[in-house]
């Protein structure tokens, strides 16, 4: 079984995902382009018995997008996006970049495409250097 941890950037907000993520979803529609201030969002969704918060619960701010099953949910502290749960309760989605490491993810999905601005798309043609440019 998979077992991984993530956190906001100041380390206040942590977690742990105990299950396989179910998918990836990289959403490019309106709202999580200006959740992210970036392209996509990237986030995986996984059962809610698989995940459990390990600290800070207290310093989570959530914003709950009017109509929409979306919420800018983020560290009080350092304003990193965290998890938050659906609607349901059933599901936690999980921001991919808060893991501290690589997570097993059945399937991944690009939705709202066609909102995907121009200059992020061709990312595997941009030259990539392993830091910043010499
Ligand atoms: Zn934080
Ligand atoms: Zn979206």
């Amino acid at each position: 079984m998979q077992k991984i941890k993530g956190s906001c950037l100041c380390s206040a907000v942590s977690f742990e995902v105990v299950k396989a993520f179910d998918k990836l979803f990289f959403c490019s529609c309106d709202q999580c382009r200006r959740i992210t201030g970036s392209a996509f969002a990237s986030n995986l969704f996984v059962g809610a018995d698989g995940f459990n918060w390990l600290g800070g619960v207290e310093d989570i701010v959530s914003y709950q997008v009017p109509g929409r099953g979306i919420s800018k949910t983020f560290c009080r502290i350092c304003g990193s996006g965290v998890p938050w749960s659906s609607d349901d309760g059933s599901k936690v989605i999980v921001p991919a970049g808060s893991l501290h490491g690589e997570p097993d993810v059945a399937e991944r999905i690009r939705i709202f495409a066609a909102e995907q601005p121009s200059w992020s798309s061709g990312l595997e043609q941009i030259n990539p250097h392993p830091g910043f440019p010499s």
